[in-house]
């Protein structure tokens, strides 16, 4: 379980965050002061954005690339506070960072996910942190881990931060995909079934990585009940020295927003509480029951260990295992199951099969 105490809901970090959710937007880096304040003065006129984001000190895969313009960047923040009344948010990488964002009145400081990988680092901003109240955003690992989220976010909280978040940015995948980072939604759905009160934040500029998944992106996580959004936006995308393919304009970013449908986590009607509850109760009875069949098929799975052990037969039957998954997947998608569903389920079951009879074979040699 995750040790973190006195989390404070998002809506009481700041006067005004209101109760619907919270949608950050900026662009990736601060690049020059038109820029800016192009960008912040088009999104607040959406009225529909609390706090503005931009990284003023980017974390580059490879030397060269463009670094962040650095301290400057801090005082067009500070005119984008002035003249728009947005918050603003930045990343922190270093102590020196957090030192000079609270010179210049950042009201909230994230961790990248680079920094979240390390917990020196983390250790060593945590450390820095004591005694600054200002909020935090944890940015998850770019590995799946979910223990090393939880570690850094475990380290600020320690440090004394309260009003801590995290944010969902996705996993670096090893294979090619559509995506830029794989969101393996269960992790933030594990994250905050092990902690109710931490507010989670989707990313889906990351995820995405293109500007073309970022509404389904951001739908997917309000229908998984996440507390707000952070939105790459840019004034002249394509123009973008940094992330230019995952940016939107604030006019797109207005569209997106117009066509996201809030659900509510729960409701008061009535006969939507007893319908759902009959459908749960529904649910609840055909899991019952697939757990019994599974373990009735470990029993007769343990049967055939025996009788194979007998005639000294390998347990693995390659025929046979390819027969199990062309009939089923077959059996499957005429139910309207995808192949990939039914195979993967196969895969788990055919292991479990295995190692089932393997136990009862060895236990067979050694009673000999
Ligand atoms: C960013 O938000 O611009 C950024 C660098 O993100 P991440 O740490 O998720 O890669
Ligand atoms: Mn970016």
């Amino acid at each position: 379980m995750p040790k973190l105490k006195n989390i404070v809901p998002l809506k009481k970090w700041f006067k005004g965050i209101g109760d619907s959710p919270l949608i950050i937007a900026g662009p990736c880096s601060a690049e020059s002061e038109t820029q800016i304040l192009t960008t912040a003065k088009q999104i607040a006129a959406l009225g529909k954005v609390k706090i503005f984001r931009t990284g003023i000190w980017k974390p580059r895969t490879r030397p060269g690339s463009f670094e962040g313009v650095g301290k400057q960047g801090l005082i067009w923040l500070q005119q984008v506070k002035k003249e728009t009344g947005l918050l603003t948010a930045v990343e922190v990488a270093r102590p020196e960072h957090i030192d000079l964002a609270v010179k210049y009145d950042v009201d909230i400081l994230w961790i990248g996910a680079r920094t979240t990988s390390n917990p020196f680092s983390v250790q060593e901003l945590a450390d820095y942190m004591k005694g600054i109240d200002k909020p935090v955003m944890v940015k998850n690992p770019i590995n799946p881990d979910l223990q090393l989220w939880i570690g850094a976010l475990e380290r600020f909280n320690k440090a004394g931060i309260e009003k801590l978040a995290a944010v969902h940015r996705g996993f670096y995948p090893f294979e090619k995909t559509t995506l830029r980072n794989i969101p393996k939604w269960e992790i933030p759905i594990e994250l905050k079934s092990l902690c109710h009160s931490l507010p989670i934040i989707c990313d889906p500029s990351h995820i995405a990585g293109n500007t073309e998944y970022i509404a389904e992106i951001a739908q997917k996580a309000f229908d998984l009940n996440m507390d707000g959004l952070m939105i790459e936006t840019h004034c002249n995308p394509t123009e973008a020295l940094s992330d230019a393919e995952q940016q939107l304009t604030p006019h797109q970013l207005n569209i997106l927003i117009e066509n996201l449908v809030v659900r509510k986590a729960t409701s008061d009607d009535e006969t939507f509480t007893n319908i759902l509850e009959t459908l749960r109760n529904r649910i609840d009875s055909i899991d019952q029951q697939m757990i019994e069949l599974l373990a009735q098929r470990m029993t007769v799975v343990e049967e055939i260990g025996k009788y194979k052990s007998q005639k000294q037969v390998t347990i693995l039957q390659l025929r046979r295992w390819e027969k199990i998954v062309t009939t089923r997947i077959k059996h499957g998608k005429a139910l309207g199951l995808s192949e990939e569903f039914v195979k993967k389920l196969l895969q788990l079951v055919h292991k479990e099969s295995i190692q089932r009879q393997t136990e009862v074979m060895s236990k067979i040699k050694s009673s000999k």
